[in-house]
């Protein structure tokens, strides 16, 4: 048979006769028993696919090699009998006279790098008491998400996690971890239970290929947002990555460790792309799984070579397995979507749909990044910025706007935001502070769509930004060690404005003691050195993360500042002030357990004391921009006038009974 076309095989696989015949809802992968294991795998296009046996995830001999049948629309068959846990296994499959080796598309368990997919006996990766595991209680009005990647979390030797388990996925079970051992300051899961926030998101760790996991990592780094298989756990994190059970254990321990601290796990997932072209998906299938331009070859919205076409029936289909998999199997309390602008919104839609179908899956948070990595093939509605309002109420997207007017944007290292020489932001701040609820430049249905933040794993450190925003309007050179009052007060502010705006407040692990990549806008597969968590400078630093702490719970005790709620951003009303100082009050909702019956927050981004009208009070201060925990304390009564430090967030309560 000749080989096929890329564009032969796009109008085959847009044509409603590949879809009628083609499109499968059974179940596909390795269904295992004690008794004997069914493989399944979608290849309507291949002419042949056998089955691969291996005792070994890498190396060692060829144990079989046994043709599968064909099941009917598209599905090959086989069945093995007897108890086949920790059987390697790839397919062979042969499309137009070539035939390629993969990896099992839908894999649950891989050996080494991921290269063999192993049948697995879930169950017996459970570890002890996981049956009672539970998602933790997290109303909306308290999430606060902190993103942190697994090696990056706890590899700094001064972590206090024994050296074993540093970087590895066992290091968020370790409890009462210190800086180095000294008994004092919390470190890495201690550190986390104290500071409040209510939801870890994990940057990738389904297994991607970026790192050799059978390389010492000590020289090898890599963020991982490069899909290999994406329902396996990434083996470099796990203390054992040649057997494929030891992984899927070890990411369990880590989320029921979480969980007994009362913290969500939120998963980073990228299925907007996978890392090679040459991928389990083409090797099964060629081409199906991605946009195709016109003439065949592959979109390239991602940025890094092709794009996943979640618009065709089996790309959406694996996608929402894929995400209930890791809801179901691991607990998991939410999913990150990486480029999420790659994604159509009928797939996201239905992927919510799905996961409110599990017990108690209302709860599981979704949300992305609303854009893309470049041009794109996909014609219906993107999950973008732009759709909003197409999109489920309860599916979010970082909002740049928000972190742009904060802090400047993130491209232009000098460009200034409000808090940092940009008062003509003083618009699009009170735009963050509802939410963009009310603006014409974004319609989000809620509040709850849009992400607050102003530092993600993305761009620079909150901390470098406003140090190299500052060195450039001095004419100096950066200094990211020195504790300078000026970028305190800046980082102060711009946590202020966050942490009092409506939507969802997200942060980047350690924005919260000032973290620095010393200048290193994209460290992606820079040194460990430079992407680990400095919890010595936790520890320096420890007067910002107290301040960071008492925001977070100030806006736990004022739920109506987290209500995702529509009416919540219509109730806030702002005060006529003078420029650049924003104010505004919100009056809680009644019964909604809030300790003020109001608040009033002001913003002045300028370098001098100003003053602003207060509401008919009393009023007590709450925040007066260097201490957030003011609230914690004695009375602070203030009337009529609100006096403003520079540089700061100052809040009020109402005095009486909420
Ligand atoms: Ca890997």
């Amino acid at each position: 048979m000749a080989a096929r076309t890329p564009r032969d095989w796009k109008e085959w696989f847009e044509s409603e006769r590949f879809a009628a015949e083609y499109t499968y809802d059974g179940m596909l992968g390795a269904a295992y028993t004690h008794a004997g294991t069914t493989l399944r795998v979608w290849a309507p296009t291949a002419q042949a696919v056998d089955v691969r046996l291996y005792a070994a995830g890498d190396g060692g001999f060829l144990q079989a090699q046994l043709p599968m049948a064909p099941g009917g629309r598209g599905v090959w068959m086989l069945y093995l009998p007897g108890d086949r846990a920790g059987q390697y296994y790839t397919y062979l499959v042969t499309v137009d006279g070539e035939s390629r080796e993969t990896p099992d598309p839908y894999a649950r368990a891989a050996g080494l790098n991921g290269t063999r997919s192993m049948i697995v006996d879930l169950a017996a990766t459970d570890p002890r008491g996981w049956q009672h595991d539970r998602r933790p209680a997290a109303p909306p009005a308290r999430r606060v998400v902190w993103e942190v990647g697994v090696r990056d979390f706890s590899a700094d030797p001064a972590s206090g996690v024994r050296l074993s388990w540093r970087g590895k996925y066992l290091a968020f079970t370790q409890e009462n971890t210190t800086l180095s051992f000294d008994g004092v300051h919390p470190t890495c899961l201690a550190y986390l239970k104290r500071l409040g926030v209510t939801h870890v998101q994990l940057m990738p760790f389904f297994d991607f290929g970026s790192v050799d996991e059978g390389k010492n990592l000590g020289r090898q780094y890599n963020w991982g947002y490069d899909p290999v298989n994406f329902n396996v756990p990434e083996g470099s994190y796990s203390t054992d990555a040649r057997r494929g059970e030891v992984r899927i254990r070890e990411v369990k321990q880590m989320v029921a460790a979480l969980h007994s601290a009362g913290i969500g796990v939120v998963m980073d997932v990228v299925y907007n792309h996978l890392y090679r072209w040459e991928n389990p998906f083409n090797a099964c299938v060629p081409y199906y799984y991605f946009r195709q331009n016109e003439d065949g070859a592959p979109s390239n919205g991602s940025g890094c070579g092709n794009e996943t076409a979640t618009e065709r029936p089996m790309m959406r289909r694996y996608v929402i397995d894929s995400l209930v998999y890791w809801a179901k199997e691991y607990h998991l309390d939410g999913f990150r979507f990486d480029l999420m602008g790659l994604l159509d919104v009928d797939t996201m839609n239905a992927a919510r749909a799905a996961l409110d179908a599990l017990p108690g899956g209302e709860t599981i948070l979704m949300y992305g990044e609303p854009w893309r990595g470049g041009a794109s093939a996909l014609r219906a509605p993107a999950a973008d910025r732009d759709h909003l309002a197409a999109l489920d109420g309860r599916i979010g997207g970082f909002c740049d706007n928000t972190r742009d007017a904060i802090k400047g944007g993130c491209f232009d290292a000098a460009a200034p935001g409000y808090v940092n020489g940009g008062p003509e932001k003083s618009w699009d701040v009170g735009a963050a502070v509802a939410a963009w609820c009310r603006s014409e430049v974004l319609h989000p249905q809620n509040p709850g769509q849009i992400i607050s933040y102003v530092s993600a794993h993305d761009n620079y450190t909150l901390w470098d930004k406003l140090a190299l925003t500052a060195a450039a309007a001095a004419g100096a050179k950066p200094d990211y060690d020195r504790m300078d009052e000026t970028l305190l007060a800046q980082n102060r502010l711009a946590a202020g404005i966050y942490l009092t705006c409506k939507g969802m407040p997200f942060m980047q692990a350690g924005e919260e003691f000032a973290r620095t990549k010393r200048g290193e806008g994209n460290s992606y597969r820079s040194p460990i050195g430079l992407n680990r968590l400095d919890w010595a400078r936790a520890g320096r630093f420890h007067s910002l993360v107290d301040y960071y702490r008492g925001l977070i719970a100030l806006r736990a005790a004022f739920p109506r500042l987290g209500d995702p709620s529509r009416e919540s951003a219509d109730a806030i009303e702002f005060f006529c002030t003078e420029q650049p100082v924003v104010g505004w009050q919100l009056a809680a909702a009644p019964g909604d357990g809030a300790l003020w019956p109001a608040i009033a927050v002001f913003y002045n981004p300028t370098d001098e004391v100003r003053s602003a009208a207060l509401p008919a009070g009393p009023w007590r201060l709450l925040c007066d921009g260097s201490s957030a925990s003011l609230w914690r304390g004695a009375e602070l009564r203030v009337a009529d006038t609100a006096r403003l430090q520079p540089v700061s967030v100052t809040i009020f309560g109402r005095v009486g009974q909420a």
